[in-house]
């Protein structure tokens, strides 16, 4: 019986035979607003697995180091083991969420350039925003590391951007988390899927990700399959 080393709100995470690997399992479990909110989303794990091991792959296609080694079975996926930083980076493209919040902008407006923020990692304090000196701070990443980061999730958010743009879906924002491998590297981990990113139907401006069960609009399954639907018709799965 593999050894049950964390588990979260939405994954749990396994020891493997090999000390560099570990597996991720996406549960069903869905929680929002720093865990006030709970739900299950039916087969959201198999959904997640599947189009966080892909969207890993399109962005290791295009030259961004990744933990993904593959994708186990349907609700899991073999990574390789980081020391994962305490820090959430945010890249934006359109107003939603916390930032109409902040800025008073309208939800739906289109930004000129990519927005990225800095979240401290820690559900305590509510994961807080951070700047660049709260960061240095709280020994979170040295300068240049955190211009590294910063550079990397800039890189991703035009691959995916550009991916999603193809299967007529707006990537409106989204969530990374990056971690060390041994040697001191820079490795993008933890997921990306429909739980962490905001994706709206290009044309119609439907929301398909997990929006849907934080305000309750319905169809929250229905939107999952579709992203998995169009990401799979693209050919890359
Ligand atoms: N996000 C996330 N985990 C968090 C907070 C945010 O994955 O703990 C993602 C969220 O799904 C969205 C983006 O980061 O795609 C920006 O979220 P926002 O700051 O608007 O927070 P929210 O209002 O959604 O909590």
């Amino acid at each position: 019986m593999p050894e049950l080393l964390y588990e979260g709100k939405a994954k749990k995470i396994w020891a493997t035979a090999d000390p560099g690997q570990v597996e991720m399992e996406f549960k069903d479990d869905a929680t929002a607003f720093n865990g006030q909110k709970r739900g299950t989303i039916l087969d959201k794990g198999v959904v997640n697995a599947k189009l966080s091991a892909t969207l890993f792959a399109v962005l290791e296609r295009a030259g961004i180091p990744t933990h993904l080694v593959r994708q186990v079975d349907d609700r899991r996926v073999l990574v390789s083991r980081l020391e994962m930083l305490a820090l959430e980076v945010v890249v934006r493209n359109v107003v939603a969420g916390s930032l109409g919040q902040r800025t008073g902008l309208a939800d739906g407006t289109v930004l000129e350039a990519p927005v990225v923020e800095l979240y401290y990692k820690n559900d305590a304090l509510g994961d807080p925003l951070f700047n660049d000196e709260h960061v240095a701070v709280m020994k979170l990443a040295v300068p240049e590391r955190l211009a590294e980061l910063k550079q990397r999730a800039r890189a991703i958010n035009q691959v995916l951007s550009a991916f999603f743009s193809e299967l007529g879906l707006v990537l409106v924002d989204f969530k990374l988390e990056f971690g060390l491998r041994p040697g001191g590297a820079v490795v993008l981990g933890d997921e990306i899927t429909p739980d962490t990113c905001r994706l709206w139907d290009a044309t119609t401006r439907e929301r398909l990700d997990k929006d849907r069960f934080r305000q309750d609009l319905g169809r929250v399954e229905e939107a999952y399959q579709e992203v998995l639907k169009r990401v799979a018709g693209h050919g890359t799965v």
